[in-house]
């Protein structure tokens, strides 16, 4: 049986084209491209998205180059690409859908009577679980911050849950986050491993740039969790090392300034460790940050140099775990 996704529908061998509606303007619908990708052979289906935070356009980009080099002939089975889950949120460049302010990777399972925000959520989250046996979510850090290359996942303790731990391994990333944060018990990963199906989000890249090393990175962690689920013949990539993490905290700046960092995304810190200065228009230091954390490792960072308000997030520190 084929894989239908709004118009898509998925054709032996082929890639397929279509859109799929995800709530509606004053004057029509807004909706996202949809591409179907279905192998020579049937198989599982890879539910594959980007953009829930609009301006992370690493992930279509990743999508595009994955749909241009996979061997439809080798592959088994179909993954099943939404190019925009957040299409208001992409034409905005915004981070937040603009109609309501939400981050919609917070609101999930959503509601099918709340705000926009909430519908859209309600709406990916039945329309992914329907179609996928699994889903990737491809992310970077968008405008306002630059990630590390990290896959997270919900492992709960669930048979769901351990295999999304496996494809964490299969993504190529070399930090690995078992995240069971409250913070993020209302990301769409988290609420499609807690309904019964394994879920990841690869992350890499942002600043309001996008590398060749991150589209190649998130393209890999296509490549490689097709291979885990034995959609593609071969290994998925493994490293001699991985780098675990837990309870990640988010530090936010109190005073406003211009941002200067001292470390980079990916980087090892330890408590007390001077990581940044914020510092004013004449040029005076008017706050110094640390490390408040034992060990961590930075995954994420405010783009260097930003004009920041107090209040704004400057880093994401992840706890260290041994591997
Ligand atoms: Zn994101």
């Amino acid at each position: 049986m084929s894989t239908v996704v709004g118009t898509a529908i998925g054709e032996r061998g082929k890639i397929t084209r279509g859109h799929l509606d995800l709530g509606e303007y004053p004057d029509g619908a807004i909706r996202s491209p949809v591409v179907i990708a279905t192998g020579a052979e049937p198989g599982p289906v890879l539910w594959l998205q980007a953009c829930i935070h609009g301006p992370e356009v690493v992930g279509p980009l990743a999508i595009q180059r994955f749909l241009k080099t996979v061997d439809l002939g080798q592959l088994k089975g179909t993954v099943a690409c939404l190019m925009l889950a957040n299409p208001l949120g992409f034409r905005g460049y915004n981070r937040l859908t603009p109609q309501d302010g939400y981050n919609l990777n917070r609101v999930f399972p959503g509601d099918a009577e709340g705000h926009y925000s909430y519908q859209l959520a309600h709406r990916l989250l039945e329309v992914s679980l329907a179609t996928g046996d699994a889903m990737l979510d491809l992310h970077s850090g968008g405008d306002l911050t630059i990630t590390c290359h990290y896959t997270l996942f919900h492992n709960d303790g669930s048979p769901q849950g351990a295999v999304s731990e496996r494809l964490a391994y299969a993504s190529g990333a070399p930090n690995i986050w078992n995240s069971l944060e409250p913070s993020l018990a209302g990301a769409h990963f988290a609420a499609y491993t807690k309904r019964g199906k394994p879920a990841l989000i690869v992350e890499s890249g942002g600043g309001a740039r996008v590398t060749e090393e991150d589209i190649a990175r998130l393209t890999q962690a296509v490549f490689g969790v097709a291979q885990a689920l034995d959609m593609l013949p071969g290994e998925p990539p493994k490293r001699d090392r991985y780098r675990l993490g837990a309870d990640a905290i988010h530090m936010k700046a109190t005073r406003g300034g211009l941002f200067l960092p001292f470390v980079a995304p990916g980087d090892d810190v330890v408590r007390g460790q001077h990581i940044a200065d914020i510092v004013d228009l004449y040029g005076d230091v008017v706050q110094a940050v640390h490390c408040p954390v034992e060990r961590a490792w930075v995954g994420s960072i405010r783009r260097p140099h930003m004009p920041i308000y107090n209040g704004d997030q400057v880093f994401e520190l992840v706890g260290t775990r041994e591997a």
